[in-house]
Formats: structure tokens, C-alpha cells, sequence
């Protein structure tokens, strides 16, 4: 924005520049045109014409010089907003791509959200109700895991290795039995890695 700030600014100058230019020609030719149309006469004034039409020659070339200077500012400042606009745009690519991927991951979350919550439906339709009811509750007091696999006698919640006695309890206790961690409380569910 500074770059292209700038690049505007030399261009009002430029104008600004350029129309001076042509003030201080259009006089000399009306100047020159006065002294080639035979009106004037006393040679002091001749003089004093042939002087301003000098002088305004002159201050032509000086304000041809400033329109100069002017216009390579302004073609250096028209680079560097190139320059600029070049490198807005890589940054700009960048940005949309991460952002398309970005877009591309969330969709792929919601979906698999969605398929994973359709599931967990159907197995809770399918868990009794009292023991979907203790289960939502060590959910809610055990950070979100009710209950966890038992596996090479560990509680895979809390982490903690089951004593012999509890090991030997749940061993000994019928399939359909809710056996849960002395622990931490949580159901543990009994695999064929659970060490029994
Ligand atoms: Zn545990």
C-alpha cells in the first residue's frame, strides 16, 4: 500500500510537472508569435520579448528536467509495487492452499464424526439401560472414559496393574458380569489379551 501510495503521489507530481511544461511553452509561443507578427516595434521592447522568450526556454528545460526526475521515481515506485504485488500474490497462494486443505480436513472430521456417532448409536441401543446409565456417569467423572480395556491385567484407564485378588475375581466372574477397576472405578471390558 506505502509502494503504491507513493507510485500515486509521482504521478499527481508528474502531472503537476508536465502541465507547468506546458504553461511556460504556450507562453513563449505566443511570445514568439508576437515578435514574428511585426507588431512590435520599439526596439526595447523587441528586446525585452527576445529576453523573455530566453528565459522562458530556459525554465522550460529546468521544469523538462523535474518531469524527468518525477518519472523515474515513479518508474522505480511502479517496480517495486510489481515486486510487491508479486510476492502478496505467493503469499496469497499460500494461504488459499492451506486453507483448501485446511477445509478438505474439517469435511473429512465431520464426516468421520458422523459416521462415529451413528455407530456409538447403535451400540448404546443395544447396552442395557442401568449399565448405559453407570457408564455415562464414570464418563462424565473420568474425563470422558467410562470405561476402559483390561489388557495384560492393566486397567488401560488409570494405567494401574490389577492385584491378584481383583485379577482373580474377574476371572472368576461370569461373561456378562459388569467388572469394573478397585481403582479408578472404570468398567473394564475383559479381552482375550486381558491376562485372565
Ligand atoms: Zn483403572
Amino acid at each position: 500500500m506505502a509502494a503504491q501510495t507513493e507510485e500515486s503521489d509521482c504521478a499527481r507530481e508528474q502531472t503537476k510537472a508536465e502541465q507547468d511544461v506546458d504553461q511556460v511553452r504556450q507562453r513563449a509561443v505566443r511570445d514568439q508569435q508576437r515578435l514574428d507578427s511585426g507588431a512590435v516595434t520599439s526596439p526595447k521592447d523587441l528586446e525585452n520579448l527576445q529576453h523573455e522568450i530566453a528565459s522562458l526556454a530556459k525554465r522550460q528545460g529546468d521544469l523538462e528536467d523535474v518531469v524527468l526526475e518525477v518519472m523515474e521515481r515513479r518508474e522505480s515506485a511502479q517496480e517495486r509495487v510489481a515486486e510487491l504485488t508479486e510476492r502478496v500474490g505467493a503469499v496469497q497462494g499460500k494461504v488459499d492452499d492451506a486453507t483448501a486443505r485446511r477445509d478438505a480436513s474439517y469435511e473429512e472430521i465431520d464426516g468421520e464424526a458422523a459416521t462415529v456417532t451413528k455407530e456409538r448409536e447403535v451400540v448404546a441401543g443395544a447396552v442395557p439401560a442401568d449399565l448405559l446409565k453407570l457408564y455415562e456417569k464414570l464418563r462424565e467423572q473420568q474425563g470422558g472414559i467410562g470405561a476402559a480395556k483390561l489388557y495384560q491385567r492393566t486397567c488401560q484407564g488409570c494405567r494401574q496393574e490389577l492385584s491378584i485378588t481383583d485379577i482373580n475375581e474377574i476371572r472368576s466372574a461370569a461373561p456378562d458380569t459388569v467388572v469394573r477397576c478397585e481403582n479408578c472405578r472404570r468398567i473394564l471390558v475383559r479381552t482375550s489379551e486381558s491376562g485372565l
